[in-house]
């Protein structure tokens, strides 16, 4: 199944941890694994705290610096930092699923992140499992 998310910036991180819980959710499957994966070379996937939104602000400020939009790239679209980000990062994560809920640790979320936004994403979410 799949799931939609729209950006609204250039980089951003999205908290998609309710909506991949409601998907499990519908889903009816109560063990196993999930996984979460970007379908986007410009997107990531990845878990990191949501309890203090600094966290988000620290790491988008750290990649931005880390790998700046414009520097002297050969890839004419003009978005080789998006990639580059998006290899870093990776572009999915696998989360265990025991009785109907995701195990997350008490401050970790599932995060969708733009690196070349605003746009209209997409995210498959596959559930093995019982
Ligand atoms: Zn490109």
């Amino acid at each position: 199944m799949q799931i939609r998310v729209k950006t609204n910036a250039r980089t951003q991180m999205v908290d998609i941890s309710s909506q991949v819980q409601d998907a499990v959710t519908q889903s009816g499957i109560k063990n196993g694994i999930v996984h979460v994966f970007s379908l986007h070379t410009t997107a990531a996937v990845t878990i990191n705290e949501n309890a203090d939104p600094a966290v988000e602000t620290d790491i988008l400020t750290t990649i931005n610096k880390v790998i700046p939009w414009d520097d002297h790239f050969k890839h004419l679209e003009g978005n080789s930092a998006a990639h580059i980000k998006v290899s870093l990062f990776g572009p999915s994560e696998t989360i265990p699923l025991e009785k109907g809920s995701l195990v997350l640790g008490t401050w970790q979320g599932i995060y969708f992140c733009e690196f070349d936004g605003p746009r209209n994403r997409r995210v498959n979410i596959t559930i093995q499992g019982e």
